[in-house]
Order: C-alpha cells, then sequence, then structure tokens
C-alpha cells in the first residue's frame, strides 16, 4: 500500500513491519531524519497504528494541580517555577491549604488531584505522608496522584530511608500514582548539564521500578527540544520501553516539549528554542511505533502545545488529551501561553472535530465513558 506514495524502499520495509511489531531503536532513529512522502508515509502509519491499537476514543481526565511549594534547593537550568525562600514570591501551602485546594477541585468534578512542589529543605517523607493522609480523610473519591521521582528521592535522603521504605510509607497514607516527571532525558551526560543535581537515569529507574513493584503506577515522561540529540530521544524512549516490559507499570507517555522563554538555560545560550512542529510530529509518530502495545496511551500536552497543534499530534499517534488542569503553575512560570485550566466542552469540540470520540477517563484509563 504505501509503494503508491513514491516513498524509500527502506522506509517502506520499515513502516510495513511497524504495523506489526514494535520498531528497533535503529529503524526508530532512521524513520525520526526522513522527509517529503517519507515523513507523510510515517505520520499516517503512526495514525493507522493507533487506532489498531486503542481505536478512536481520544481520552481525557477531569484533574487539577496542587503545586504546595515554589522553594526549591534544585538548580535544573530549564526551570522557571523554582525559587529561594528569601524571594518574594516564594510561597509555601500548609496541609490545611492543600486540603482547601483539594476540596475545591473535587467540588468542581475533578477526579484526579496532582500534588507536586520544589525540594523545600525542611520537608521529608513524613510531610508528603501527612499530605496524602489528610487528603485521603478530608477529600472524598479522588485520586491522589503525586510526587515525582526527584521529590521522593529528596523524601529518602531527608529521613534517612530507602527508596522502598520512602514508598512504602506514602502509599500506606493514600499514593495512588506518581507522575514520571523529573525523566528529563534519560542521559547522564545530558542530565549533568541541564540538571546536574538531580537524580541520574540509574537513580530516576530505581525510584519508578521500585514503584511499579510496590503496585504505585506513574506516567512517563521525556523533556525534549533543549540541549539533546535525536539519538538522546531514541535512547530515552528505549529505556522506556525496557521498563514497560518488565514491570508494565506505566500508565502512558507523555512527551514535554522544553518550553524556552524563561529558561536559565536557554537565556545563557546553551539550549535550543525547542523544537519545531514537524519535530514534534515525527516524535509523537516514532513513539507509537516504538512503544507499541507495550504503552497503549500516548499524551498531548495542550497547555504546551496549543489546542491545535494538539489536533495535530491526535492525528500521529497521540490518543490521549491529558487533564483539564484546574491549577496549573509550572508550564505557566515556564512562559507556556496556553492557559492553565480548561473546561472539558472545549477538549471535547477539539476531539470531536477530528471525527474522534471523546472519553472521560480515570487516572488508570478505567472507566473510559464514551460522551
Ligand atoms: S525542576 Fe523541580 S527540582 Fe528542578 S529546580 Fe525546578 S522545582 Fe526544583
Amino acid at each position: 500500500m504505501l509503494g503508491k506514495f513514491n516513498i524509500e524502499p527502506l522506509t517502506e520495509q520499515i513502516l510495513e513491519l511497524a504495523c506489526k511489531d514494535p520498531i528497533s531503536p535503529e529503524d526508530a532513529l532512521y524513520l525520526l531524519n526522513v522527509t517529503g512522502n517519507d515523513y507523510h508515509a510515517l505520520l499516517m502509519t503512526a495514525d493507522f497504528l493507533r487506532q489498531e491499537l486503542v481505536g478512536n476514543n481520544v481520552t481525557f481526565i477531569k484533574n487539577w494541580n496542587i503545586n504546595f511549594t515554589n522553594i526549591c534547593t534544585g538548580n535544573c537550568g530549564f526551570c522557571a517555577f523554582r525559587t529561594d525562600a528569601n524571594n518574594s514570591q516564594a510561597y509555601f501551602l500548609k496541609v490545611p491549604d492543600i486540603i482547601q485546594r483539594a476540596q475545591k477541585a473535587a467540588k468542581s468534578g475533578a477526579t484526579e488531584i496532582c500534588i507536586q512542589g520544589g525540594l523545600h529543605p525542611d520537608i521529608d517523607v513524613y510531610f508528603y505522608e501527612s499530605i496524602l493522609k489528610e487528603v485521603k480523610d478530608k477529600v472524598e473519591g479522588v485520586h491522589i496522584h503525586a510526587f515525582s521521582p526527584m521529590e521522593i528521592y529528596h523524601a529518602s535522603h531527608k529521613s534517612y530511608l530507602s527508596i522502598e521504605e520512602t514508598l512504602k510509607i506514602l502509599k500506606e497514607a493514600g499514593l495512588d500514582s506518581m507522575p514520571g516527571t523529573a525523566a528529563e532525558i534519560l542521559n547522564d551526560e545530558v542530565r549533568n548539564i541541564i540538571c546536574p543535581e538531580k537524580l541520574n537515569t540509574q537513580e530516576w529507574r530505581e525510584v519508578i521500578e521500585t514503584a511499579h513493584q510496590l503496585k504505585i503506577p506513574t506516567t512517563a515522561t521525556m523533556m525534549y527540544g533543549h540541549i539533546e540529540n535525536k539519538g538522546h530521544w531514541i535512547e530515552h524512549l528505549e529505556i522506556l520501553r525496557s521498563i514497560q516490559k518488565r514491570t508494565g507499570g506505566f500508565t502512558e507517555f507523555v512527551p514535554l516539549t522544553f518550553m524556552h522563554h524563561k529558561a536559565p538555560i536557554y537565556q545563557q545560550g546553551m539550549a535550543l528554542p525547542g523544537t519545531t512542529g514537524t519535530q514534534d510530529l515525527k516524535l509523537y509518530a516514532v513513539a507509537r511505533l516504538m512503544l507499541h502495545h507495550y504503552l497503549k496511551n500516548i499524551q498531548v500536552s495542550w497547555v504546551k502545545l496549543g489546542l491545535k497543534f494538539s489536533q495535530a499530534c491526535l492525528m500521529t499517534g497521540a490518543n490521549d488529551m491529558g487533564g483539564t488542569l484546574g491549577e496549573e503553575n509550572i508550564s505557566k512560570s515556564a512562559g507556556a501561553s496556553y492557559g492553565e485550566r480548561i473546561e472539558a466542552d472545549e477538549l471535547i469540540r477539539i476531539i470531536r472535530d477530528l471525527d474522534r470520540v471523546p472519553a472521560e477517563r480515570d487516572t488508570l484509563y478505567r472507566h473510559v465513558n464514551p460522551i
């Protein structure tokens, strides 16, 4: 079929195979560099495979972010959210304030509360534990999706506990799932430049794999478009795929395009101003072909991409619109200009315009209800 498009024989061969099996890292890298008709064939194949694997539903979740502090001892070069404790913009929500926001979220219909914050120097695992216990106690029926692998690592060090001990305490207190953030690019040469004090690749894997072993599902993310190259994208996807083959603990893959405007590494001339739209589309398509049936859900981050470009990504491999984001601070701090909150009706309009089926889901992709 693809021969009609007059594409390179090697591209045709890889894309035909991709409809049956996940592609190799070498083939994935080749596809990231195709142009012209080969590029169109790649995008169409990813869309075909998406339809085969997950059908025509485009899911979304009603969720709410609570970023409880922007005070952080970290120094990630891409972060415009963090600040020092003595900065006039610094804030640190106490547990009752967090509960109040969680109650407001639940009242507005949110089924997931996502709680993350900076690495505050005074908090340890018992602070995180108290948040979880209080939310579970005082806010009925919400799923708590909380704490990045870096926060787990921070909590374990501050409390002199292992990663496993830390996660067990948090699960017991009500942690339902975790964001797979802090992954950035899983290559230590890149990490040493963009986030030298953050946990390294092996440490990120340890937190994630331990969470999965303890039956705490996580998302998988990749922040791209700064100093890395395409080989790093493939290395990153291959790490995610290998973890997923063993644990099955990832719920979705979320590519996060680099927000450059306020990022220190961009302002210092060290990083690119993000990717182009063509590169984004190729990444979505190649991720679909690599992750295949191992990890079926690929999410667009509308807050970073905008709703119009999110539609394009939904036609090249993605099947999830993410959340309504009742409150969002991190992308906004980094210069994202697509708002901080969206009504479900607007997501539904975007999805229906693609002739796809909008469906509300929960964090674990259960209760997928076509609307
Ligand atoms: S990305 Fe997270 S850990 Fe890094 S500086 Fe920002 S808030 Fe701190």
